[in-house]
């Protein structure tokens, strides 16, 4: 396994691989890598002959009061991982490597990015779309792999792909999680002992959304509403939002039928969790 710092030698790398017909995966990701992570890996493995994984904390997809210097990091865990699931390339640069003196292009997604995470954090998406179009440009993937975990992400980036005739196809994987329900994050590492038991009220309270709704609820305030009745009775949980999408377009809706999203952001103590549950299949017509 190679790990790469520079464009120019990632660059050389890949078109070795172009040059013999390989196919290759891509799975970006901020490091720090758990099983969520590893599922990827592994599923691109399976798919392609050759994985490249990007290990970068993006600066600019974070905003002035959130947590980039914290963000936990460690790379000789991150390339053993790697090493394990399959990996052939980690290209882990500096950030005056993607981010020169000088650089001023963005990418930006509008209407899919209006609600959910997009609202109360300006910035965030443009800041991960610009890095994965980077990232696009440098791996020239056939397939980029990312977690439903980041759901509005996940339709964000597929967007992009689309309206940019980005020759990259988006494969959504499953969100992987603790033995309790709690969705794996790098920033769970952020949760006291008395805060990781907290934490569990974000997947039960989308669970009894989802009881809810396969007991035949249609209306998706009234779900929501079970969610945020869960969710509040937990003393150290403080609901950022609560809602019910289209999938595709991340636009609100009113009747709740597949397909769905629904999405939640929830801060325990300090700490913003994100959690989704993803309806595909209609449960009533
Ligand atoms: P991050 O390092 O947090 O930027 O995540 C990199 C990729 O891993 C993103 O596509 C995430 O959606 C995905 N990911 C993070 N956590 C999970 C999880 N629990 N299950 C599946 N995928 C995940």
């Amino acid at each position: 396994m190679k790990v790469t710092k520079t464009i120019e030698e990632t660059r050389q790398t890949i078109s070795a691989w172009k040059m013999q017909g390989l196919r290759i995966g891509l799975v970006p990701t901020m490091g720090y890598l758990h099983k969520g992570h590893e599922s990827l890996i592994s599923r691109a493995a399976s798919e392609n002959d050759k994985v490249a994984v990007s290990i970068f904390i993006n600066p600019i997809q974070f905003g002035p009061a959130e947590d980039y210097a914290a963000y936990p990091r460690n790379i000789e865990h991150d390339r053993k991982v790697c090493r394990e699931n399959g990996a052939d390339l980690i290209f882990h640069p500096e950030v005056a490597e993607l981010y020169p003196d000088g650089f001023c292009t963005h990418v930006n997604v509008d209407q899919l990015t209006e609600g959910l995470c997009g609202r109360s954090r300006p910035g965030h998406f443009q800041g991960v779309c610009t890095v994965v179009a980077k990232l696009f440009h440098i791996i020239q993937p056939d397939k980029a792999y990312f977690g439903q975990k980041d759901a509005q992400q996940l339709a964000v980036i597929r967007r992009m792909t689309r309206d940019m005739d980005m020759p990259i196809q988006i494969i959504g994987c499953p969100i992987v999680r603790e033995e309790d329900g709690l969705a794996l994050s790098s920033r769970n590492k952020y949760l006291s002992p008395e805060e990781r038991m907290a934490a569990r009220c974000l997947s039960v309270g989308l669970s009894k959304g989802r009881q809810c709704l396969l007991q035949g609820e249609t209306n998706a305030a009234k779900v929501i509403e079970v969610i945020r009745t869960h969710i509040e009775r937990e003393p150290r949980a403080r609901i950022e939002y609560i809602e019910m999408v289209d999938p595709d377009t991340m636009q609100p809706l009113e009747r709740a039928n597949a397909p769905l999203l629904c999405a939640l952001a929830v801060f325990i103590g300090k700490t913003r969790l994100i959690d989704n549950m993803l309806l595909e299949e209609p449960i009533w017509n």
